[in-house]
């Protein structure tokens, strides 16, 4: 069996002499396998179609696939976004005690999936001409949990709580204080939950007003005052720092006692921590998705860093994930490109200092730390955009900086707009292998940038801080909305144009991998948020994560067989015993 897809997102049907169509070779031969359907998008008959393939090399845009699939797939087909669009094969199982994750790259149903267990959107079984109904859902299912299910959920005997993937977007759909928009969800609860998260000072401000983390935290307090006996978490942790992170996955473990909960999760340190067991989904970026059979956590994500997965047989991806304890590069054989005395730099409500320091040439210094300690601060301070009150950057540096928050302003294309930032840059051919191909930026290229998603945006905003000449690069969370292999990727090629061009790199995440797999060094931030930050360092990785995480109160010892970093459990007789010999990270 073979399935053809066209990426909507990506067919410009205007820019092209439909190529899918002319050389095509049973319509060559008189046979409509590809027909132009009213809107212009070219639709392929799937009946028809042989497989061969030609129309995927034809296709300027890269917009269409035909993917052979085994036959016995197709009776798991639970949802088709219409004819030639994207399939999802199967579901993630239901089982309440338990967190289960979802985990896989972009584009391969991880939300829809969340939304037909939701009762958001009610399957259609591949039958996109007729009207889905929960009727002939649960008869696709019966004699499976699945049908009870479903049924409960028909009757209303299941209620449900989502929190939404993209939470930038509530302040267009709710205006007026946090306090209104949660006690409209229950306002019994309002004062409990919002403590429990930590959002107490937030509550009299407006919606429009918040910053990513507080907006994160609001949506999980709205979902968790939601009286529901399922919840689903879509990416929970974007935007918060590594102890709320922590903090939201305890309450989500202490929820999942008594409900049914599923999480989708990037990092992959905290769906470790979270999640006791884990579906991979796995497939084709747009074109279909196979949710594979649940796993105990731990290997699911060795599963998914291998690429492989050992039970069905399937690799699905070339390549593995490597993390490599890589060792410390010297630093005093490096020239110095900045240095800092200490400084100190005064806000109304706000102290930052910065103890002494300095960036060597060609290094990548990773940055970790709470949110609201001054990490912007001090990078805007090296940038010459702020001055200190204390101190001053002695040799000023020329900067490229890729802010947290990503506001798309531009109106036009991405190619437009890359060309009108970059110019000659956009030729280059190390630019070109190094960066854009990686970043996936040709996929986009003739997107409008209003209209990226949240993983597209940031892709393209790494690309344009690379791309610009600078002899410091500095990356506000560059992992957001990344998913775990496109955080790698983005690790890979920040690390090499470094390592390629001398220039150096501050970068700020909370993503524990992503700091792992990027950094030389790291410098550590501190205080308490929105009063006193203080930074410090840069130190070794194994100075600054002990620093660090002796600050969070969490150790990490290595996974024996990928080597990745994993949270120990608090209070266990590993982390009591790492606490006791100082040693929170590399155990
Ligand atoms: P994930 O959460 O894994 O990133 P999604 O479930 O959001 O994946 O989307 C999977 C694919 O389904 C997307 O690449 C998109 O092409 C398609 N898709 C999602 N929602 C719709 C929709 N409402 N109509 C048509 N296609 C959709
Ligand atoms: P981080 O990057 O660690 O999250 P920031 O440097 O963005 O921290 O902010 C540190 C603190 O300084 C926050 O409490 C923030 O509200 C405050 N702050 C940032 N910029 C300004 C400003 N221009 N005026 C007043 N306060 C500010
Ligand atoms: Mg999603």
């Amino acid at each position: 069996m073979h399935i053809a897809v066209v990426i909507q997102d990506r067919c410009q049907f205007k820019k092209c002499n439909y190529e899918c169509r002319t050389y095509c070779p049973p319509v060559r031969m008189g046979i409509d396998v590809v027909v132009i359907t009213e809107k212009g998008y070219p639709r392929i008959v799937e009946e028809l179609c042989e497989g061969c393939g030609i129309c995927v090399h034809k296709c300027p845009f890269e917009a269409v696939k035909i993917i052979g699939l085994p036959e016995e797939l197709q009776e798991d087909l639970v949802h088709q976004y219409g004819e030639n669009g994207f399939r999802l094969y199967r579901l993630p199982t239901v089982q309440s005690g338990k967190v289960i994750g979802l985990l896989g790259p972009n584009g391969v149903g991880k939300t829809t999936a969340l939304k037909i267990l939701s009762g958001e959107v009610i399957p259609n079984l591949g039958d996109f001409n007729t009207a889905p109904s929960w009727d002939r859902v649960i008869e696709h299912f019966s004699g499976t949990v699945m049908a009870d299910y479903f049924l409960k959920l028909r009757d209303g005997d299941i209620r449900t709580a989502l929190k939404p993937q993209y939470v930038d977007k509530i302040p267009r759909v709710f205006s007026g204080r946090v306090k209104d928009l949660l006690a409209n969800v229950d306002a019994s609860r309002v004062d409990e939950v919002a403590s429990m998260l930590d959002i107490e000072k937030s509550l009299n401000r407006d919606v429009d007003k918040l910053s990513g983390g507080e907006l994160q935290s609001v949506a999980i307090a709205a979902t968790l005052l939601k009286d529901a006996d399922v919840y689903f978490f879509d990416e929970p942790s974007s935007y918060l720092d590594i102890s709320q992170r922590l903090k939201i996955a305890s309450i989500i473990k202490n929820l999942a006692e008594k409900k049914i909960v599923f999480v989708v999760e990037h990092d992959l340190a905290i769906l470790d921590f979270l999640a006791d067991a884990t579906h991979i989904l796995y497939g084709s970026e747009g074109a279909y998705g196979i949710v594979s059979q649940v796993r105990a956590t731990r290997n699911a994500i060795n599963s998914y860093l291998q690429g492989y997965l050992r039970e069905e047989n399937i690799r699905f991806r070339e390549w593995k994930i490597e993390f490599v304890e890589h060792p410390p590069k010297k630093r005093m054989d490096l020239p110095i490109l900045v240095s800092w005395p200490y400084i100190k730099k005064r806000y109304e409500d706000f102290i930052l200092e910065v103890q002494p320091g300095e960036i060597k040439i060609g290094e990548v210094i990773g940055v970790v730390g709470p949110n609201a300690t001054g990490k912007t601060t001090f990078v805007k301070i090296l940038a010459g955009v702020l001055k200190p009150d204390e101190g001053s950057i002695e040799n000023e540096v020329k900067v490229s900086y890729k802010p947290q928050y990503i506001k798309p302003q531009f109106e036009g294309t991405v190619e437009e707009l890359l060309y009108v930032t970059l110019k000659d840059k956009m030729s280059n051919g190390f630019f070109k292998a190094e960066v854009m191909h990686p970043l996936n930026i040709r996929h986009i290229m003739s997107k409008e940038v209003q209209d990226l998603s949240g993983g597209e945006m940031q892709q393209l905003a790494i690309a344009l801080c690379l791309g610009r000449d600078a002899d410091l690069y500095l990356l506000d969370e560059p992992s957001a909305y990344l998913d775990s292999n496109q955080r790698m990727i983005a690790a890979k090629v920040i690390r090499r144009v470094m390592e390629n061009t001398g220039k150096s790199a501050l970068v700020v995440d909370h993503d524990v991998y992503f700091i792992d797999i990027i950094a030389d060094n790291i410098m550590v931030f501190e205080g308490e948020p929105a009063v006193h930050g203080v930074g410090k360092g840069p130190y070794n990785m194994r100075n600054g994560m002990n620093e660090f995480l002796q600050g969070v109160g969490i150790t990490f010892r290595r996974d024996k067989e990928s080597r990745r970093p994993r949270i120990n459990t608090p209070g266990s007789y590993t982390d009591r015993e790492q606490k006791a010999r100082g040693e929170y990270y590399y155990a």
